[in-house]
Formats: C-alpha cells, sequence, structure tokens
C-alpha cells in the first residue's frame, strides 16, 4: 500500500501536466484552485485524438504501451461480478445544487461528498462527467452516453462507476420521486453454482474461462506493480458470476435530466454554472438494484494510468430525445476507441503497426 509520502510525489508528476483528464478533482490531477476551470489539451478526433494521445507527452506512454487499457468491451468472462450488496455506496442529496463545469474535454459535475467501500478501501466520490457515444461496450454494442463516476480512495486509489446511458424513445415519464428502496438482485449466482449458465461462447466453459481469468488477473497485477502510477489494489471480497443479461431495462432519469437541463449555461469550454438541486438517492437506488461488472484497467483519456478499479452497473439510466440533444451539441464526440483485451498487447504497439 502506497503512503501518503508516495501519494504526495504523484501528484508531482501529474501537476505539470495541466490536462482535465478523466481523473480531475483526484489525486492523480487536482482540480485547478480558485473556481477556475481547467480546459483539456488532449481531444477525440484527428491530431489530438485517441490514436496519438502518446505524442502529445512524455507521460502517456500507457496510451499506447498498456497492456490493461479502458475502455474495453464487457463481455461476460471479461469481468467479475459483484451484486450490490458486495459494496456499499451512500452520496448525499446536493440540495443546493453545485459546480457544472466544461472542461474542454467532457462536462463534469463536482460532488460534494459521496462514500463507497469495496475490497477494504474506502472511497470518496470526487466528481462524475460523460462520454458521449460510451466508452465501455456493453456487450458488443455501445450506448447513447456513458456516466464515469470517479471515486478516490484513502491511499490515492482510483475507482470509477460507469453507468450506460440510453434514449427513452418510448416516451416514458420522468420519475418525479426517487424509486422505491433497492430491490432483490435475482440475477446474481455464485461463481461455484455449478448450473450458472453465461451467455457467451467463451464463458461458455467455466472452468477453462476461470483459469483464463486466474491467469489474466495474476497478470494485471504484474503489469500494475511493474508500471502502474497508482497504488496497486489488494481487492478483498467474494466475485461472483452473472448468468443473466449483461444489462438490465432502462430507467428514466430525472437526476440526469435535471443535470442536463443546465448544459446549455456551459456551452463553451472552460465555463461554469449552477446545477439544480440534484437528488442523488435516485441513482443510488437504482445502482443498489443490480450488479457490478468490475475489472482492472485505467483512465480512459490522458495519462491512460492503469490500476484503475472499474465497476460498470448493469443498470442503464435513459434520457429523453431532446436532453440527449442538448448535451450532444455541448459535449460532440468524446469517446476513446475500445482497448485490447485485458492483459494482451496495445492495439496501438510498435510490434502491431509493425506487422511484427
Ligand atoms: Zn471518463
Amino acid at each position: 500500500m502506497f503512503s501518503r509520502a508516495a501519494a504526495g510525489l504523484m501528484i508531482v508528476a501529474y501537476i505539470g501536466q495541466v490536462w482535465a483528464s478523466c481523473a480531475y478533482g483526484t489525486i492523480l490531477h487536482p482540480r485547478a484552485e480558485g473556481g477556475k476551470v481547467e480546459v483539456g489539451k488532449f481531444g477525440y478526433i484527428g491530431t489530438t485524438g485517441p490514436a496519438n494521445w502518446v505524442a502529445l507527452d512524455a507521460a502517456n506512454a500507457l496510451c499506447a504501451n498498456g497492456t490493461n487499457q479502458s475502455p474495453i468491451n464487457m463481455l461476460s468472462g471479461r469481468f467479475s461480478a459483484i451484486p450490490a450488496a458486495g459494496l456499499s455506496l451512500d452520496i448525499p442529496d446536493m440540495t443546493e445544487g453545485t459546480s457544472f463545469e466544461n472542461l474542454g474535454t467532457t462536462v463534469e459535475v463536482v460532488a460534494k461528498g459521496g462514500q463507497m467501500s469495496f475490497g477494504g478501501v474506502n472511497y470518496t466520490l470526487q466528481q462524475f462527467h460523460f462520454h458521449l457515444p460510451s466508452e465501455h461496450l456493453n456487450n458488443g454494442a455501445s450506448t447513447a452516453m456513458e456516466m464515469h463516476m470517479v471515486l478516490e480512495g484513502g491511499a490515492g486509489e482510483v475507482g470509477v462507476i460507469g453507468v450506460f446511458i440510453d434514449i427513452n424513445d418510448k416516451s416514458e415519464a420522468v420519475p418525479s420521486v426517487p424509486p422505491a428502496s433497492p430491490r432483490a438482485t435475482p440475477s446474481i449466482t455464485s461463481s461455484s453454482t455449478p448450473e450458472a449458465v453465461p451467455s457467451d461462447k467463451a464463458a461458455a466453459k467455466p472452468r477453462s474461462a476461470s483459469r483464463e481469468m486466474r491467469a489474466r488477473r495474476q497478470t494485471t497485477q504484474r503489469q500494475i506493480e511493474n508500471n502502474s502510477s497508482l497504488p496497486a489494489l489488494k481487492v478483498q471480497g467474494t466475485f461472483f458470476h452473472v448468468n443473466a443479461p449483461t444489462t438490465a431495462a432502462m430507467t428514466p432519469s430525472a437526476l440526469l435530466e435535471n443535470v442536463f437541463g443546465s448544459v446549455g449555461e456551459i456551452a463553451t469550454p472552460g465555463t461554469v454554472t449552477k446545477t439544480r438541486p440534484l437528488v442523488m438517492s435516485e441513482l443510488v437506488n437504482t445502482l443498489l438494484s443490480g450488479s457490478f461488472q468490475t475489472y482492472e484497467g485505467s483512465l480512459t483519456s490522458p495519462p491512460c494510468s492503469e490500476g484503475v478499479r472499474w465497476f460498470v452497473s448493469n443498470q442503464v439510466l435513459s434520457i429523453q430525445p431532446e436532453t440527449f440533444t442538448k448535451a450532444r451539441s455541448v459535449i460532440g464526440f468524446n469517446a476513446r476507441f475500445p482497448q485490447n483485451e485485458l492483459g494482451t498487447e496495445n492495439l496501438l504497439s510498435q510490434r502491431l503497426l509493425a506487422g511484427r
């Protein structure tokens, strides 16, 4: 486990970079002081885009040679599933609203507290931001957007809750009150349950799949110990396999309607506004009514640091078509392409580019 002193050295390593990465507000990239909104220097298209992030700064090497990079295609067998009961999540409502910033590379809501505990690590929510379209693929398919809730542990660990967002094209009413208390999680079974029937080919052979997962986890651990800029996570706890569709039905989100209700006020990069009051319990209840798909990957933006613990929810939130249009007019396009399978060569490595 890294000490605070070691974590301090990491701040020095990254503070000079002044890029508004996905880790903004964490130890990897502290928030600018005095309410100033930092605008990102990287982009998503052309020479500043993901294929060329490595050339923008020497600190971005992992973007092209990291072997545990995010986002990934979330296929059964490539992650471990944990029921909501396997972690604790509590985010206070923001009754006074909070800052909503345009960082150029994303729009970001600054959190006012919020705790998550998993695997012996206590995380604090720093911010949540959005990608359009989704960065992770949901069993091979992108969704309209993806929300990243960025959390930081006491020793500098970084965890991110990923939530798929899609467009509600059925004009379902947006709930005006938070949904009822969390439901049971019938789709989760222990990995030791013999009748578990994973849905895809890779997981159709549970024994070899589990050996593969074990080997991959060991490789991942070695990579982190050798290369990571983040403290190695020693995650404890029991993992489960999901024997149901990767994600659940869509839940209309009053929270997201509220957040994007203000997005037009930050159309220009570097601007900030204040959100309306945000009822975070609605989101927490939805997330805790499902399960999380966890794996160890990286930041999806420069410097692509590895050792990031991902928790991709199986609950999909939905927004109204006109809300999506409003968000798209400000965000544009900001998704990194799906990365190679965890533990294998980076798609941008010289050997692959040279065809060996
Ligand atoms: Zn992100």
